[in-house]
């Protein structure tokens, strides 16, 4: 098969394939695939060519699209890396992605140019620094679109790095095509679908929707970069029909325009957990919510939940896509009951062949029983998915496990709590305490503990019921919107030693 681009200028090249929202100029497949074809033929004439590995780092806007179907028409490999990120983390991660050729911009030359003197860097615009290459001054070569084969890498992309360094995951034509049927399946598509990318597009959330609009031929509505209100904005005025959310960004544009445009009918919201106060929201709001849950090894969704579940099982992502294979393992290597906390394992076409040139991590993560997220969570038993947290974040207590998301969705339940961080503070005589940090919902109110423990106690086994519970105002969060657990885990050990005595130890 070609890029899909070049199919479906074949198929509807007529109707709508882009607008940019800050300009509201658009662009119909016909003209994409024009502006497709200059860049890719100006790469050519650089020498860039099936197989070799082009890196991006440029902020998010039309040109990024261009060159994202570029490279799929000469047969390149794509390398998405964060504008965000300093000249030392490009360099390491060129290095670990092998990139051939790096593309930069107006905003992220200096950084390109301090990042590396190995590969070429060529700018999308006017170029300040000398040596690098001016991408429009070239002359395009005429160049006939590469044919791929579904085990053929198309997309390496980093992982967000909360649990190490970033890795480099390798993403497949058949990764990438398994992940667009199966989200079409699950949520739904019309010939009329605009789907609004205000992502980032160095992850899956941002660059998938760009990837998939020539292939079910809608149309995609360009932000460059968020603001809640903006965004919140952009749905009305271009009657946008779909989005891609992570839950901050989602409270955020709630919290600024209160509701959301009818013109919706998907909201997919993944990344993070997502509180039962937003879901609540947006079931009072009528905002058509999917929770899902997904990563870059699995070319994002892995289980989405209906509006329907979201409301009636709050807390729940849902069940596995199609194609995708799900279970829930304990500590031996079984799969547990319902209602059970374990490893989530998945299967399936969109699962990555492994990392990039990382035999270790690959054999760790990718094994013969598939993928094995990291993730703790259960299934009910109508088997819908819950995500509890990382196996990372686990607390060993007394030689017990406790899942912190089990706590924290009990803490949550308790009225005068609106949110909560559950984690393990190292304890000389337990080895580690559960402990809370938690945000009252009437700062005025004291918390009273003894009724909170009481309620614990009625909910959880005494192993897994906080010892230590601090008060905040908000919780302390990231830049990209999760919580700060480090910062959590400061607040937490500089608080003072619980003064009253301990209670019975019952686990
Ligand atoms: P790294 O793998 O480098 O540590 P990362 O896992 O954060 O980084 P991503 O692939 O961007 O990188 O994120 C996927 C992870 O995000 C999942 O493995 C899971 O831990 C978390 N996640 C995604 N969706 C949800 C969700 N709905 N609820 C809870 N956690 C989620
Ligand atoms: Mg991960």
């Amino acid at each position: 098969m070609r890029d899909w681009l070049s199919h479906r200028v074949a198929a509807t090249p007529d109707r709508r394939a882009l607008i940019h929202a800050p300009t509201g100029d658009s662009w119909t497949f016909r003209e994409l695939d024009g502006l497709v074809t200059e860049t890719a033929g100006q790469l050519a004439a650089l020498g860039i060519e099936a197989g070799d590995h082009l890196g991006v780092v440029l902020d998010p806007g039309i040109d990024y699209v261009r060159l994202i179907h570029a490279a799929t028409r000469l047969g390149a490999v794509l390398v998405p890396l964060s504008e965000r990120l300093t000249p030392d983390e490009i360099r390491r991660n060129i290095e670990i992605a092998d990139v051939t050729t790096l593309v930069c911009g107006e905003s992220t030359e200096s950084t390109a140019v301090e990042a590396t003197t190995d590969v070429p860097v060529v700018s999308v615009d006017e170029p300040h620094w000398e040596g690098v290459i001016n991408l429009s001054a070239i002359a395009p070569k005429r160049i006939s679109p590469a044919g791929w084969t579904l085990s053929e890498t198309m997309l390496l992309l980093f992982t967000s790095g909360t649990t190490g360094t970033p890795k480099a995951v390798r993403l497949t034509m058949g990764n990438l095509l398994a992940n667009a049927v199966a989200g079409s399946f699950r949520l739904g598509l019309s010939p009329d679908d605009r789907w609004l990318v205000t992502l980032s597009l160095h992850h899956m959330g941002g660059i998938g929707p760009i990837l998939r609009s020539p292939l079910y031929g809608t149309t995609i509505v360009l932000r460059e970069g968020f603001d809640a209100g903006g965004a919140a904005d952009d749905i009305g005025k271009y009657d946008v029909t779909g989005v891609s959310l992570v839950p901050t960004m989602l409270t955020r544009m709630l919290d600024s325009r209160g509701t959301l445009s009818d013109s919706l009918r998907v909201v997919l919201l993944g990344g993070a957990p997502a509180s039962d106060e937003l879901i609540e929201r947006c079931r009072n709001y009528s905002v058509p919510v999917y929770p899902t849950y997904g990563m870059t090894e699995t070319a994002s969704q892995v289980a989405t939940a209906t509006p329907r579940e979201a409301f009636s099982a709050v807390g729940t992502v849902g069940r596995p896509l199609f194609f995708t294979d799900l279970s829930v393992i304990g500590e031996g290597g079984f799969i547990v009951e319902p209602g059970t906390p374990g490893e989530i394992v998945v299967s399936g076409p969109t699962v990555s062949p492994g990392y990039y040139r990382n035999p270790d991590a690959t054999a760790k993560a990718f094994t013969d029983e598939g993928l094995r997220t990291g993730d703790i969570g259960y299934r009910d038993e109508d088997g819908l998915l819950y995500v509890l947290n990382r196996k990372d974040d686990r607390i060993i207590t007394g030689g017990e496990n406790v899942d912190p998301g089990e706590v924290v969705e009990v803490l949550r339940q308790y009225p005068a709590i609106d949110d909560a961080v559950v984690l393990g503070i190292p304890d000389s005589e337990w080895g580690e305490r559960v402990s809370a940090l938690v945000v009252p919902s009437d700062p005025d109110i004291s918390l009273d503990r003894d009724a909170l423990d009481t309620f614990c106690r009625e909910q959880l086994a005494g192993f897994k019921v906080p010892r230590l519970v601090e008060t905040a105002d908000e919780l302390p969060r990231t830049v990209s919107g999760t919580v700060d657990r480090e910062a959590v885990r400061e607040q937490l050990e500089a608080a003072r030693p619980v003064t009253e005595a301990e209670p019975e130890w019952d686990g």
